[in-house]
């Protein structure tokens, strides 16, 4: 609490009511010391009924000057200061305000530039002075960096040009790529043709060995048929053979030419002593000629054995030497398949030319020209006709 002393200076009041003694204690003998500005509900409910509008004043002027600090009355007759920022009454002692300051604040009340605040106030504008001053910083700090970007950006007057400039690059750059682009395109492509190429060569090749390998097939095939038609036309005249120059039979039915035949056969086989053949059939081939001196037509014999037919054929070179019946007339040889037929013609063709060339003595044998040696090697007479 602060000393009361009625002796001490003047306290600072700047306009407001003083609070007296007397006063202050008919105020706390109503019973509102110590409540506070807070409670002035509670301090009005607490005044007298009966007391008269001076007296009300009275008490809200000491309710209004009580110290903030210790809850007492800021009397006349102690040392106390107003907060110019609060307006709230403190003790000297109580806000911790030394006698010199107190002093100089006094001496000092007229003038308006000077002011005083409570430790209270002065904490709090000293964190708003300092959240200000850090305002003020960011202000300025934004401040010249957005001057530094419009320094910056107003300082590209060749912005264009670099635009420009950047422009070409990456068109040179995007032309390089398409180059690049188009050069592994056509390799690719390249290749690949080469390899179509390649695989098309391949699948003809194999196109022309598959061919082949048909045409070899089906000549086999061929072949293979042709030997076994050959072999039924060679069993059909197995045991036949053939004779030209035996005269027409005569006649004027089948039977009685049938029968004058076989007469001419029979006589033609006792003549050259093989009487033992036996002839199974006779056939005369072709359509008879009712020509006068048409020659005769071939007669086709089948006797009975392989074995007969080997002998008709040996014995009959002998038929030349017989004159009687124009026997010497008469050629008999093997009965040849269409085959033998065609490769004997080419023989006898080419035996001719050789005659024709100067060379003798050439016969047919197995096949095959010769010359003649002697004349019982002879198989085959010479057909020159
Ligand atoms: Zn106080
Ligand atoms: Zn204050």
């Amino acid at each position: 609490m602060p000393a009361s002393n009625v002796n001490s200076p003047p306290r600072r009041v700047r306009g407001q009511h003083a609070v007296t003694e007397s006063k202050w204690e008919m105020a706390k003998t109503k019973g509102i010391k110590k409540t506070g500005k807070k409670e002035e509900t509670e301090v009005k409910s607490k005044l007298p009924d009966k007391c008269d509008i001076d007296a009300s004043q009275d008490l809200f002027a000491i309710e209004s000057e009580i110290c903030m600090r210790c809850n007492d009355a800021v009397l006349d007759s102690q040392k106390g200061l107003k907060c110019d920022c609060c307006n709230s009454w403190l003790h000297i002692d109580c806000d911790r305000v030394s006698d010199d300051v107190y002093q100089f604040l006094c001496d000092h009340e007229a003038e308006k530039s000077i002011h005083w605040y409570c430790k209270h106030c002065t904490n709090v504008l000293g964190h708003l002075l300092t959240a200000t001053g850090r305002i003020e910083e960011a202000q300025k700090s934004f401040e010249s960096k957005f001057d530094s970007f419009m320094n910056s950006f107003n300082n590209k007057d060749d912005l264009p040009n670099l635009m420009e400039a950047t422009q070409t690059k990456l068109e040179a750059k995007v032309e390089e790529l398409t180059e690049q682009l188009q050069a592994r395109v056509e390799l690719s492509q390249n290749k690949l043709e080469e390899r179509v190429e390649e695989l098309s060569h391949h699948i003809q090749s194999h196109a022309t060995e598959t061919r082949l390998m048909r045409d070899n097939v089906e000549d086999a095939v061929k072949m293979k048929l042709q030997e076994e038609k050959e072999e039924e036309e060679l069993n059909k005249r197995k045991y036949s053979i053939i004779a030209h120059g035996l005269a027409e039979p005569s006649g004027d039915t089948a039977e009685t030419r049938i029968k004058s035949d076989c007469d001419t056969v029979e006589h033609m086989f006792h003549k050259t002593e093989l009487d033992t053949i036996s002839v199974e059939q006779i056939t005369r081939l072709g359509k008879r000629s009712d020509e006068p001196d048409a020659k005769p037509r071939p007669v086709k014999l089948t006797v009975a054995s392989e074995t007969q037919k080997d002998q008709v054929l040996k014995q009959a070179k002998n038929l030349r030497k017989i004159k009687e019946g124009g026997m010497d007339k008469v050629f008999i040889h093997q009965d040849l398949t269409p085959r033998q037929r065609q490769r004997r013609k080419i023989l006898v063709q080419e035996l001719k030319d050789r005659q024709q060339r100067g060379e003798q003595n050439l016969i047919i044998v197995n096949w095959k020209i010769v010359t003649r040696q002697m004349r019982r090697q002879v198989e085959t007479p010479v057909i020159v006709s």
